[in-house]
């Protein structure tokens, strides 16, 4: 897994134009933007701003419909739940990092080597930080 093939994949693709997922024939990482295939259209160019910020966007739209609860006996550690999938994860906010048990957040701590994740957007706006930027100003600060 590369940075670009977590940015610009093909699923973000059909979020962005609106199509199914198995409409999108092909997609290509082209230095001026990503060239999207779909089937029965003309190929369109998508700018690599788009899906920078469509990755972000489509996690913190996602993290509102979590349930995050605080563990009792772990500090710093929250327990975050999607109940309509009904998978639960582990999220630590630590000082200076954050972690979760998910494979989106392992797969971007590998490619990027940190990460953000729906889980961990859900359970730092349940503490009152608006991104992974606010709170960790806010761990260097204190
Ligand atoms: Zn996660």
């Amino acid at each position: 897994m590369t940075a670009e093939q977590l940015l610009y994949s093909k699923s973000a693709a059909a979020r962005l134009l609106g199509v199914d997922l198995e409409e999108i024939l092909d997609l290509q990482v082209w230095g001026t933007g990503i060239w999207v295939n779909i089937e029965g259209q003309r190929p369109r160019i998508l700018s690599k701003k788009v899906f920078k910020q469509h990755f972000v966007d489509w996690r913190k739209a996602a993290a509102r419909s979590l349930l995050v609860t605080p563990q009792v006996f772990a500090r710093n550690t929250y327990t975050v739940r999607n109940e309509t999938k009904e998978t639960r994860y582990e999220v630590q906010l630590l000082s200076g990092c954050v972690t979760c048990t998910c494979e989106d957040f392992a797969k971007q701590r590998q490619v990027f080597k940190q990460g953000c994740c729906k889980h961990l957007y859900a359970a730092l706006k349940f503490c009152g930080y608006g991104s992974l930027a606010d709170y960790l100003n806010t761990q260097v600060a204190a």
